[in-house]
């Protein structure tokens, strides 16, 4: 994390912002299967030259496979790079320099469509990592969604790592859905193993609660308190348990 953001032409690059020569139809990835368990069950979704039981799988879901070479060719503002991504949001850095994030910024068009839709008081789950302060302005003006439609910035009481945006495969053709899905990870509301199993992840989505939004960044003191739980892979963790972060010696 250098905290510069790439530029081409004189536009600053967001350090999440796809490059062409990331470009990949993630689901043509050849090496796609699917797998059946041993000992019988549904069969889940697996690369090739995954060896069967080592499975890498962040967030207990499977991740889709593109290049990381950002500078490479041309941006593509509306794509994301799906490892930069993830990596920037599981730390809720800064979309725009890869720093520290402080402040979640989100389209106005979106944020009134939620509202529409669900009203205030209920969950608002986005793709968008958060800001830091000095890249507001970067932000606005680079970002096609925030430059069209303006902008708000979120007061968040609390924020978890929810869900994955990606494409569900077939279980039994492994023929892919053309649209992506939000689909819940283990732990969230709505949680199905049977479609995340199938599921190939291209971002990472968060949940932010208790939010009130502003126009003027000033007004937002923070990201609001982290979930502690979603930080924890998925294995092995039951539904709603809450882990310490530090033991009490006692
Ligand atoms: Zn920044």
């Amino acid at each position: 994390m250098t905290g510069e953001p790439l530029t081409f032409k004189g536009l600053t690059v967001p350090y999440t912002t796809g490059w062409s020569s990331e470009a990949v139809t993630l689901t043509g990835n050849p090496d796609l299967m699917l797998r059946h368990p041993p000992g019988g069950g549904a069969p889940y979704l697996a690369y090739n030259d995954e060896y069967p039981g080592a499975e890498v799988r962040p967030h207990g879901v499977l991740w889709g496979r593109m290049p990381d070479t950002p500078g490479v060719g041309e941006p593509r503002f509306l794509d994301m790079n799906i490892s930069r991504q993830k990596a920037v949001m599981e730390r809720a850095g800064c979309s725009v320099c890869g720093g520290n994030g402080e402040v979640w910024m989100t389209p106005a068009i979106i944020w009134e469509e939620y509202l529409a839709e669900d009203g205030l008081g209920a969950p608002y789950e986005t793709s968008d990592p958060p800001v830091c302060r000095s890249c507001i302005p970067l932000a606005a003006r680079q970002c096609p969604n925030l430059r069209q439609h303006g902008f708000v910035f979120l007061a968040v009481r609390k924020w978890s790592i929810s869900g994955v945006r990606g494409y569900i495969a077939d279980p039994y053709t492994l023929d892919f859905s053309d649209e992506d899905f939000d689909v819940p990870l283990h732990g969230a509301i709505g949680y199905d193993p049977d479609s995340l199993r199938l599921t190939l992840a291209k971002g990472l989505l968060v949940t932010l609660r208790g939010i009130t939004a502003h126009t003027d960044p000033e007004k937002v003191t923070g990201l609001g308190r982290r979930r502690g739980d979603d930080q924890r892979p998925a294995r092995g963790r039951r539904r709603g348990a809450r882990i310490p972060s530090q033991r009490r010696g006692d």
